[in-house]
């Protein structure tokens, strides 16, 4: 040991105090086995000569560093009652992402809430009666083949509409329409975001739960100038121009007109016949829509003629699709990591 290693290791610790977490400081040079430790461990072991001259500088050394370490521990604990050490490291926490449906969706909520919509929810399980019936989809009716269910046994029935008929996982947001105007008069702008559910078997088009928000102005007065500007204007909030949309006339046992809104697909732009997200066509279906056919509002109780009003339902994953150019529906569900953590 000499003079000179007690002085390296005394200015080694002035820059560490900087650097070093306090208690790393404290056990590398003051604690039990730090450095000064090892000094006074071999000091014993010292001639008398070189204990007469190293000893007032050993010590020295080991008073300097304490009050290094003390007047930093200080500057922690200034005006403050409990000592709090923020040179501690901490520990790094691991942060999830969002499903990219859930991104979607929340921003297609945020996009409606700015064009005047309400957000209301209902159950995901529903009733035969506002799945189906009360959407002017009959027993019976081969409309209801559009949507492969999943039936619950027929002794399970909801708590207060036990006539409503058998439970189901509802098919789509709709019945939440009927809910909705049971309870209130227009004029309203609402939208219902949730999950839906179909009995069929998975492609890369097709899931068995998926997530839709539902839409619904009702007013006097209202026609599908209104529900093209709405639309129209959603869209180049979302995708700011980057994709072309096309309206195509289509049906729904509970719109009448019946229309359909598909965005151009980002996989093939219409050139592969073989295109497994659009079969060829060049399009994606995103929305389904038209104008409530005059028969809700008279099973909802509206005096007849008096309004009028449109309704949509968008598929939020196929909508993500087209905005994340994903070309497989069934990733949102697959719990695969590498996917999921792609949209911090
Ligand atoms: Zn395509």
């Amino acid at each position: 040991m000499k003079k000179e290693d007690i002085k390296a290791v005394i200015n080694e610790a002035k820059t560490d105090i900087n650097s070093l977490d306090l208690e790393s400081f404290r056990v590398k040079y003051i604690g039990r086995k730090g450095l000064i430790s090892d000094f006074f461990s071999e000091f014993k072991n010292l001639s008398i000569e070189d204990k007469k001259e190293l000893g007032p500088i050993l010590n020295e050394a080991k008073t300097e560093l304490n009050d290094l370490y003390i007047k930093a521990k200080e500057s922690c604990t200034k005006d403050k009652k409990d000592f709090f050490d923020y040179t501690l490291k901490g520990n790094k926490i691991e942060v999830g992402s969002l499903n990219p449906a859930t991104i979607v969706l929340r921003e297609l909520c945020s996009v409606f809430k700015e064009l005047g919509f309400q957000i209301i929810e209902g159950p995901e399980i529903e009733n035969e009666y506002y799945n189906f019936d009360a959407l002017n989809i009959p027993k019976d009716h081969p409309a209801r083949d559009l949507w492969d269910t999943f039936w619950f046994p027929d002794n399970l029935k909801l708590i207060g509409e036990k006539d409503k008929g058998r439970c189901l996982l509802r098919t789509h947001t709709s019945p939440v329409q009927m809910r909705f105007m049971e309870k209130n008069l227009p004029p309203f702008n609402v939208i219902v975001p949730g999950r839906t559910f179909r009995y069929e078997a998975t492609d890369a088009r097709h899931e068995f739960q998926f997530h839709q928000l539902e839409g619904l102005m009702v007013s006097e007065n209202i026609n599908l100038s209104n529900f093209k500007i709405i639309i129209k204007e959603a869209m180049q909030k979302i995708f700011k121009g980057t994709r072309k949309m096309r309206f195509l006339p289509s049906y729904f046992p509970f719109v009448s007109p019946g229309l359909q809104v598909d965005i151009e697909c980002f996989k093939c732009r219409g050139k592969d016949k073989k295109c497994p997200l659009c079969s060829g066509s060049g399009w994606i279906e995103v929305l389904g829509a038209g104008m409530v056919h005059p028969k809700l509002f008279e099973i909802a109780g509206y005096p007849k003629g008096k309004y009028q009003g449109f309704a949509f339902g968008i598929g939020v994953e196929r909508f993500a699709m087209v905005k994340y150019l994903i070309d497989d529906t069934r990733l949102f569900n697959s719990t695969d990591l590498r996917f999921l953590k792609q949209f911090k």
